[in-house]
């Protein structure tokens, strides 16, 4: 039978002890690309700064896992050091590499823990199902004491005050990035950004971090506010109906008049999938900066939108 040099390398050595490993590993091919695979060991040092303060590949044990509704799942990866924070800061992601049915070609794809930055000894994640989806069906799939390989990666770079509104403009699972800016944001004393999500699901029940934004609105009222627009409503849903549209972003305080009453430095930050990615901040212009869509309709400009 024959083996795949990559799963083979890495492997054993990753069975072989918790920790993590001292091994650049070559390349993965994935596709059109080589994904080259860094695995470290993860010195005293490193363990201070935190599991993902620097690049390298790390593989963690699930310790648990629970379906949150109809498909989604929250998942808690152990860090090697029970004592050590994750190491990512605000705002990154992890990317999770897998071999699933024991194929060749690694799937990577980036996910964002839901777990605070200064949580030591886990991450949490929230991974949505999509079906025939090939990373999180294997998400989904993964029980107790499997392990799954991470690296982080850096997403948009936020310093407190950087700007004084933030609008967090998310579409299903893209709403991860958002929290973590969010917790992020209100949770720094030094930091008086005002942030205000918009949250476009399909259903109610997609809705799963209601209460944490509810708690966060009472928390901090005046400074961030949330809101939803559900595809699909349920009777007696109290949300708008439909998608994200320029009336629904003016309705939430994101219209031209009421931004220039604040003095215009808003910045707005996208995710979901891509044709609500599309609807709202346009096509990928030149150098990746975004063109038309609803939020042009609205006088931003490129400048002011960063996609994850
Ligand atoms: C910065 C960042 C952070 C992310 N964080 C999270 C997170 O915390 N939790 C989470 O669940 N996801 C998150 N995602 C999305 C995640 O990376 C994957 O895209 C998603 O899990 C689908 O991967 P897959 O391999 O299962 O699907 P694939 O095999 O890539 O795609 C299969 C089919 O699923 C559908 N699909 C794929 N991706 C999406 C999507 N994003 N929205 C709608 N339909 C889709 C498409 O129809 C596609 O044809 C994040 C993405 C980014 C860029």
């Amino acid at each position: 039978m024959p083996v795949n040099p990559v799963r083979s390398f890495l492997r054993p050595g990753l069975a072989a002890n918790g920790m993590s490993i001292s091994v650049v590993v070559a390349a993965a091919v994935a596709g059109v690309g080589v994904y080259s695979l860094y695995l470290r060991r993860t010195s005293n040092n490193a363990e201070s700064k935190g599991t993902f303060a620097s690049f390298g590949f790390t593989s963690l044990r699930l310790q648990s896992a629970e379906m949150v509704n109809h498909n989604m799942r929250h998942l808690r990866f152990e860090l090697p050091d029970p004592n050590a924070k994750s190491g990512l800061s605000l705002t990154s992601a992890v990317l999770t590499i897998s071999f699933p049915n024991g194929g060749w070609i690694p799937v990577i794809r980036p996910y964002t823990p839901v777990s605070e930055l200064d949580d030591k000894g886990y991450i949490e994640l929230m991974v949505k199902h999509y079906p025939g989806g090939k990373q999180s069906t294997h998400m989904h799939s993964l029980q107790p004491g499997d392990k799954l390989i991470f690296a982080p990666i850096k997403g948009y770079a936020w310093t407190p005050n950087k700007h004084a509104h933030v609008a967090l403009i998310a579409g299903g699972a893209g709403i991860t990035p958002m929290y973590q800016l969010s917790r992020g944001i209100l949770g720094n004393p030094e930091d008086r950004a005002r942030v205000t999500l918009v949250w476009g699901v399909n259903t109610d029940d997609d809705i799963f971090l209601r209460d944490e934004f509810a708690a966060l609105e009472r928390k901090f009222p005046g400074r961030f506010k949330a809101v939803y627009a559900v595809a699909e409503p349920g009777p007696g849903s109290k949300h708008a109906a439909g998608f994200i549209t320029a009336k629904l972003l003016e309705g939430a305080g994101l219209g031209a008049a009421e931004r220039e009453k604040e003095g215009g430095d808003v910045k707005v930050l996208v995710c979901g999938p891509p044709p609500m990615e599309k609807a709202i901040a346009g096509t990928k212009g030149w150098g990746g900066k975004a063109n038309g869509g609803v939020l042009a309709e609205l006088g931003f400009t490129p400048d002011q939108i960063h996609r994850f």
